[in-house]
């Protein structure tokens, strides 16, 4: 029996994830458990990316490590030696750190494990849905130039599809409400519009290209080379 699976539940279940650990109320993040955590395989390929709350339980089932960098060097941990080193770490924690709340304890939010038993080999190709194109576009309308927060966004087939336009990267774009309108049935000639970029399919993840821009993703980039930039995110 793992010793952190003896803790007595926080939140009465809130965070359904082994040994009660739940976000901690006060002082961190309340979503720490949502953020996003590199998935390695065993050879230290990235192949995934899930969140905290699914990489805790990975580590309590001792399917994956953590892997953190320690003065230049990565270090694997099992929950039970991250757990003491987080109590470690915890009088000393940085602006980009992230920490979980568990009974007594707080256990820093890992941003890279490792499993421990799988092969599998990164996905390839950035998947195609809403959220990678919305990316893509940054949140920008492609006819106006706009960004808009993502409920206020439509996709637009630029030649559209009574037209014979195909849903594909290359001829799906982020429109505002008023252009999507305003263009209707028309292609973008037609209405006399102007795309601010011409669609094309990334080469890597959109979603993947923004953590890479945020410090507390930092740790990623060690493993997330030009040769994995087609790594999916959830
Ligand atoms: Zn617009």
């Amino acid at each position: 029996m793992h010793g952190l699976a003896n803790l007595a539940l926080q939140g009465a279940g809130r965070f359904p994830i082994g040994g009660g650990l739940a976000a901690s109320p006060a002082g961190t993040s309340a979503g720490s458990l949502g953020l996003n955590v590199l998935v390695l395989n065993r050879s230290f390929v990235a192949v995934h990316v899930t969140n905290v709350r699914r990489a805790i339980t990975l580590l309590f089932r001792q399917l994956a490590e953590v892997v953190h960098i320690e003065e230049g060097r990565f270090a694997a941990h099992t929950l039970e030696s991250w757990r003491e080193l987080s109590d470690l770490r915890s009088a000393f924690r940085t602006a980009d750190e992230d920490w979980v709340q568990g009974v007594g304890y707080e256990l820093q939010a890992p941003r890279v494990i490792r499993l421990v038993s799988c092969d599998r080999g990164p996905r390839q190709g950035v998947r195609f849905n809403r959220r990678n194109v919305f990316a893509r576009d940054g949140n920008q309308c492609q006819y106006c130039g706009k960004a808009f927060p993502m409920s206020e966004l439509s996709l637009d087939h630029v030649v559209p599809r009574s037209r014979g336009g195909i849903t594909s990267w290359e001829n799906i774009v982020c429109a505002c409400v008023a252009c999507n309108v305003h263009k209707g049935g028309r292609t973008p000639h037609e209405a006399r519009m102007q795309l601010v970029r011409q669609p094309v399919k990334p080469r890597r993840s959109p979603l993947l290209s923004i953590k890479l821009g945020n410090p507390k993703y930092e740790s990623w980039r060690s493993f997330v080379d030009s040769a994995y930039w087609t790594v999916d995110l959830r």
